[in-house]
């Protein structure tokens, strides 16, 4: 039979990594074995699921190229692909589950529970449901809901045993049956359970390969004793260890960025981030660490994800995206540097094409993230340059600064050429002049244009500014620092 997996959201929030993490394994896994990756909505809790973390979900994971095969936009033939359009499933199985003997209506009212379980705690034990309503007679059962009492349909569980099964990332997995009970499948409101519906919709998906997080390991026993009850034949399962911050706790937010969309945000690729979350518990032979999304569709195996934990490192993936960037085409570079920055509200449609390359070039290998293009191209990106205070501090402090910037502006100004050698010919034949290393002079100019101590090459700076805003900003710095240094003659 070929292999169906699924990655199964709730849409109640944005994508997070360790989510795109297993929908990546989801896919590597389907796509390896020539199988089908679908995706299902499991969206049952009205209150909490929204439209917006819909979209966030189906535009993280085509972001990072994990199409699926069925799921909400692709249809299928096992629709519907929302657990809120799949009650009628839900019920007919309750139903058999009922007629079975395996599940039976309990009345106990939220209160009721709450104080029992309360009372339970008191006491030491470990709460769970004391099965109060198994053994109710059709009589008892008419009389509490002609007090107005709705039911809930629980599970019940069989005697005493054990619920076991061969993870294909853990091994050996078992529960004792005593450490559960009798849950529910169908809410007092109608709408199924997590467990049940997962186990329902598992089944009518033909789903062969369960692969989630091992934060559900406790729910799969459950999980287990329904498709036993139901008499289906149980899926592999594959429990995926979590992803940990640096400080040992599940990523989160606290950590910074846990979202698909904030790295997004923050210039990453989504070629890198795939790379990344791959690594993040597996690995090919424990060496080559880069791969495209193509190559890992060939050499990725379940059976090499590891049971240890695995902490993000941001360090590396900013590593990885910068080579992810040197793997790129130029053109192609430019093209995600230039939608990038469109994100972040620069409009660089109006330069010329050979600009826009030459934007990038001078940036070079400091581009380890998108960000890093609006990072060090700010300065010829806006119009108003924002000077850093300390730089500016330091070129205040220097004697002859200010003549000599305006004398490099007005040279500038006479360049009739402009280029990357004329502009370099310029500025040395001027330090020269002044009997200064061509440094100091640069490293000034390079304050009076940018705004900062380090930034790309000088050259490129001047070029990428064009003559009458580099003109401009010498004279502005010279004529600033005339005002302000204590150097100057007045
Ligand atoms: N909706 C569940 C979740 O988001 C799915 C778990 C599963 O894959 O079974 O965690």
């Amino acid at each position: 039979m070929s292999v169906r997996v699924r990655f199964a959201p709730s849409p109640t929030g944005y994508l997070h990594v360790g989510g795109a993490r297993t929908a990546l394994y989801n896919y590597l896994y389907a796509r390896r074995r020539g199988g089908t990756f679908i995706l299902r909505i499991e969206d049952t809790d009205a209150a909490r699921s929204t439209p917006e973390s819909l979209a966030a979900i189906l535009d993280g994971l085509r972001w990072l190229g994990l199409n699926w095969d069925e799921g909400p936009e692709a249809g299928g033939t096992h629709g519907p692909y929302f657990q809120s359009q799949r009650g009628e499933h839900y019920h007919a199985h309750a139903g058999t589950l009922r007629g079975a003997g395996r599940a039976y209506p309990c009345y106990c009212t939220a209160a009721e529970l709450e104080a029992r379980r309360e009372a339970q705690l008191a006491r030491g034990e470990p709460p769970r449901y004391d099965g109060r309503c198994r053994g109710l007679d059709e009589a008892a059962r008419a009389r509490l809901a002609a007090e107005g009492r709705t039911a809930a349909l629980r599970f019940a569980l069989p005697g005493p045993g054990e619920t076991a099964w061969e993870d294909i990332v853990r091994g050996r997995v078992s529960f004792r049956n005593e450490v559960l009970d009798d849950f529910v499948v169908i809410r007092s409101d109608g709408l199924p359970t997590y467990n049940y519906a997962c186990v329902v919709d598992d089944h009518a998906m033909e789903i062969t390969d369960v692969v989630r997080g091992d934060d559900h390991i406790s729910n799969t026993p459950r999980q287990l004793l329904l498709y036993q009850a139901l008499g289906w034949t149980l899926p592999r399962f594959a429990h995926v260890p979590m992803i940990l911050g640096d400080d040992g706790s599940r990523l989160s937010k606290r950590h910074g960025a846990a979202s698909v969309a904030a790295y997004r945000e923050l210039g990453f690729l989504p070629e890198a981030l795939v790379n990344f979350l791959a690594l993040l518990g597996w690995s090919f032979d424990g060496q080559r660490e880069l791969f495209s999304l193509a190559e890992l569709e060939q050499v990725f195996l379940l059976e090499r994800v590891g049971s240890n934990p695995a902490v993000f490192n941001l360090e590396k993936l900013e590593w990885m995206n910068g080579q992810h960037l040197k793997r790129l085409s130029e053109d192609e570079r430019v093209r995600r540097v230039e939608a990038f920055l469109a994100s972040r509200g620069y409009d660089l449609s109006a330069r010329p094409p050979e600009w826009r390359a030459a934007l990038v070039r001078a940036i070079g290998d400091r581009l380890k993230t998108l960000a890093d293009a609006e990072r060090y191209g700010v300065f010829a990106l806006r119009d108003r340059l924002e000077v850093d205070p300390e730089a500016w501090a330091e070129l205040r402090a220097k004697p002859e600064v200010g003549p000599r910037l305006a004398t490099l502006g007005e040279r500038l100004a006479a360049d009739a050429e402009f280029s990357l050698a004329s502009l370099e010919r310029v500025t040395r034949r001027l330090a020269e002049e002044l009997g200064i290393k061509a440094g100091e002079l640069m490293s000034a100019a390079r304050v009076a244009l940018t705004g900062r101590r380090v930034a790309p090459g000088l050259f490129e700076v001047m070029a990428l500014l064009g003559r009458e805003r580099a003109v401009s900003r010498l004279r502005g710095a010279a004529a600033r620092w005339a005002g302000e240094s204590p150097h100057a003659r007045v």
